[in-house]
């Protein structure tokens, strides 16, 4: 098919990204047969690499995927290495013939995708030059992947987007949110629209809550340095999560296509609440780590992790409640929170569904001897590690009398099923193949979602905060807590 052929050239070809990802996603493609012979791979960084080193660092790459020393071979024979600094125009005139060299040779028909997998402040001059240098032709499809964060706000992502936009039309910009290749996330349209039970009772009348939990138990690691200028809430908040609640709380779509899945997502973007700074301090609350100990493993504090100021005031967790004001949501808060050093690493989303209009049950007596409301019926949507969701139901308990119990029905795909499911980058890299824009964020969704997140960042930068205030290895700091408990909820933390 002519839209798997295509040279890639790989702008970071020597970093982190390039070699966890990229390559290893590239040699499952190429292993599935998603890539024909037609296709080439320029990699190019500022280290002053030959072809052969290069091929050699792409085998070391793909090792754990056991290929044959053939497979081996012939794949890494595709990769070609281009010493270069991006902002020497003439990098882009040697870069250029060999593009020109490689899609003769593979017969390539023109087709590129160009992938910034490098920081953000170089996007802007690398796009300019691939037009000035006239890298770009009219053959073929020219396509640009861009890693995140896009932006470090409204402003500065509206700026980064023009200049992109004076050289790529929207539909052949695919802006990276690796979240949206994950297979529950992709399923969360599934659960919601093929299955009438659920889609029919997706609403106020029937939902009380949803709580959104994206959990690290890691630190901040090697990593100080970027989440310094960053934090949890533009790490994190801007785009992932908020990309989860537009895919939750859009309408359903009048066909499942880019075009329509789109509209519908920035429409559910567009319904979120702006709060004032007042009202975005009452409804957000930061966290940072402190030292603190789990099955005893003693961990540092942020503030003496690496690359870290011993005054930093950025946030490592955030939890919110975001309002939803259309006729499908207003009413029902949709809590989120997220964070490094939690108890457990764990991504999953809980369905907080409304109580029976009666409990004729109300006599149940618990252990303690107290009279209980009926626990919530909770569909909870597990993304990582485990996938799978799982429908807390009440049943009556065995026995004698009539006492209710909370039963759960759990499905959770087999570790060897997600094993050999494709990775995120896997997928994105074949959806960016085909043209597909469906699991990547359109601009209209990164500007909207900046709105939002802008109000909540400078209502912090405007107030001072008691850091540290939560110790690792808890789930965050006792405001994530009362948040909930104002509202008479509790976080429903299911491992
Ligand atoms: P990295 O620091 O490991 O790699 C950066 C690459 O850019 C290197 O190849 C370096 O040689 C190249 N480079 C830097 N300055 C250059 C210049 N002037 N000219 C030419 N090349 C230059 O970074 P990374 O972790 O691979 O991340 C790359 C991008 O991907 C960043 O935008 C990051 O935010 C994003 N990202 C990374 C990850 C990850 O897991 N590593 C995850 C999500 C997003």
């Amino acid at each position: 098919m002519n839209e798997k052929i295509a040279l890639f050239t790989i702008f970071g070809g020597t970093g982190d990204l390039a070699k966890r990802k990229l390559y290893p996603s590239l040699f499952r493609l190429y292993r599935k047969g998603n890539l024909a012979n037609h296709f080439a791979v320029i990699g190019t960084a500022r280290r002053d690499w030959s072809d052969d080193h290069y091929r050699e660092i792409v085998r070391e790459t793909i090792k754990d995927l056991n290929p044959t020393v053939k497979e081996a071979e012939e794949f890494s024979s595709h990769f070609y290495y281009q010493s270069h600094n991006v902002n020497d125009s003439e990098h882009y005139d040697t870069l250029k013939k060999l593009s020109d060299t490689l899609n003769d040779k593979y017969e390539l028909g023109g087709n590129h995708i160009y992938y910034l997998a490098m920081a953000p402040q170089f996007f802007g001059t690398i796009v300019q030059h691939l037009k000035s240098q006239e890298i770009l032709t009219d053959n073929g499809f020219d396509r640009l992947v861009i890693e995140k964060p896009f932006g470090s706000d409204y402003d500065s992502a509206y700026q980064l987007n023009e200049e992109i936009r004076a050289v790529f039309p929207e539909k052949d910009i695919f802006r990276i949110d690796h979240y949206l290749g994950k297979e529950m996330i992709q399923n969360i349209s599934a659960i919601r629209f093929a299955n009438n039970i659920f889609e029919s009772q997706w609403n106020n009348r029937y939902i009380d809550n949803v709580q959104i939990t994206f959990a690290e138990s890691l630190g901040v690691e090697d990593r100080g340095g970027y989440y310094e200028h960053s934090g949890a809430l533009k790490d994190m908040v801007q785009n992932h999560i908020l990309q989860v609640v537009a895919l939750l709380a859009m309408e359903p779509p009048v066909a499942f296509s880019e075009a329509e899945i789109r509209a519908e997502k920035v429409k559910a973007l567009q319904a979120i609440r702006l709060y004032s700074e007042k009202e975005a301090l009452e409804n957000f609350v930061r966290g940072q780590y402190g030292q603190g100990k789990l099955d005893d493993q003693e961990f540092v504090s942020y503030r003496e992790e690496p690359n870290v100021d011993e005054h930093s005031q950025t946030e490592t967790f955030v939890a919110g409640k975001f309002l939803i004001d259309n006729f499908r949501w207003s009413g029902v808060p949709f809590y989120i929170r997220t964070g490094k050093r939690l108890t457990e690493k764990g991504t999953r989303i809980n369905i907080v569904f409304k109580q029976v209009p009666v409990n004729v049950f109300k006599d149940d007596i618990d252990k303690c001897g107290e009279k209980t409301d009926l626990p919530p019926n909770v569909l909870t949507i597990y993304i990582q590690p485990t996938e799978g969701f799982s429908m807390t139901l009440n049943g009556k308990e065995i026995g004698q009398g009539f006492t209710t119990t909370p039963v759960k029905l759990d499905y959770r795909h087999s570790a060897e099923t997600t094993g050999n499911s494709p990775e995120a980058y896997e997928k994105l890299l074949l959806d960016s193949l085909n043209g597909d824009g469906t699991n990547f964020s359109h601009w209209d969704e990164v500007a909207q979602a900046w709105r939002i997140v802008d109000i909540i960042r400078q209502a912090w930068d405007k107030t001072s905060v008691d850091f540290p205030n939560y110790p690792a290895g808890t789930m965050g700091p006792e405001a994530a807590f009362d948040l909930l408990k104002q509202d008479n909820f509790t976080w429903d933390w299911q491992p």
